[in-house]
């Protein structure tokens, strides 16, 4: 599960130990916020460990923190943003695409040889992709994040393994800090969202443990808008 240690990311992390995982809390550079996510889990009766790995620097710090050589669920989450055109060097657009797609890649190369048959792959993608919004880089990263779910479903479906995607819009965390801020509550979001407010982090966990449950077996190469029915027109 990677970016767990807030945000989206711990709450999915939080759900799917209540459903009975056990949850590997990945995070980039805030150790505490992963100690607390893992001690959130063990409080509510389940069980986490915590891995560091910056991703611009490849994932193999991540599998060389794993304890266990088995896994079911692959959640895909950890992203950063961009920058509106102009802002963006080409430095830091490859950071970009190598935290939001090329991470995610092989993450899910390195985790295929551990995950089970029956597993679940689940990638984090955005409203981005149908919705036009100024960081051209971020949505860019989005869309090849879509493509990688619906390209990869048939070629490990004769393990049984799904793979899914889960587009969040407009969700109250670090990402959007401006929503903390904004004194109309984020009444531009809300107003074109038909049922009527922002996301919760644990609006888009259900969606995912909808996703990882056996009761998602037949639904495989599927992008999911989680968004509350954002921009619906
Ligand atoms: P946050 O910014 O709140 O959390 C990001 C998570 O990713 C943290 O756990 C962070 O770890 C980790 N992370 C950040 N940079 C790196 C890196 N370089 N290498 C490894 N891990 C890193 O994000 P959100 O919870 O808002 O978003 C989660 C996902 O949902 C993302 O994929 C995002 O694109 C998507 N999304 C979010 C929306 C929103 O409105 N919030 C809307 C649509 C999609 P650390 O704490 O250590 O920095």
């Amino acid at each position: 599960m990677t970016g767990a240690s807030r945000g989206i990311g711990r709450a999915i992390a939080e759900r799917l130990a209540a459903d009975g995982a056990q949850v590997i809390v990945h995070y980039a550079r805030n150790d505490d916020l992963a100690k607390e996510t893992v001690a959130a889990i063990e409080n509510a009766g389940g069980r986490a460990y915590a891995v560091q790995a910056e991703f611009e620097q490849g994932v193999d710090a991540l599998f060389e923190g794993l304890r266990e050589d088995r896994l079911d669920i692959v959640v895909n989450n950890a992203a950063i943003l961009g920058g509106v055109l102009g802002t963006v060097n080409q430095e830091q657009f490859d950071r970009v695409f190598a935290v939001n797609v090329r991470a995610p890649y092989f993450v899910i190369e390195r985790s295929l040889p551990l995950l089970n048959d029956g597993g679940r792959i689940i990638n984090i993608s955005s409203a981005v992709v149908r919705i036009a919004l100024p960081d051209l880089v971020y949505s860019m990263t989005k869309g090849a994040l879509d493509t990688l779910g619906f390209s990869l479903a048939p070629i490990l479906g004769p393990r049984n393994i799904t793979v899914n995607t889960v587009s969040p819009g407009v969700t109250d965390t670090d990402m959007n800090a401006w929503l903390r801020d904004d004194p109309t509550g984020g009444a531009a979001v809300t107003d074109l969202t038909a049922l009527g407010r922002i996301g919760r982090p644990e609006d888009i966990a259900a969606a995912v443990a909808l996703l990882a449950s056996e009761d998602s077996r037949w639904i495989t190469g599927h992008v999911l808008d989680v968004t509350g029915g954002y921009f619906l027109g």
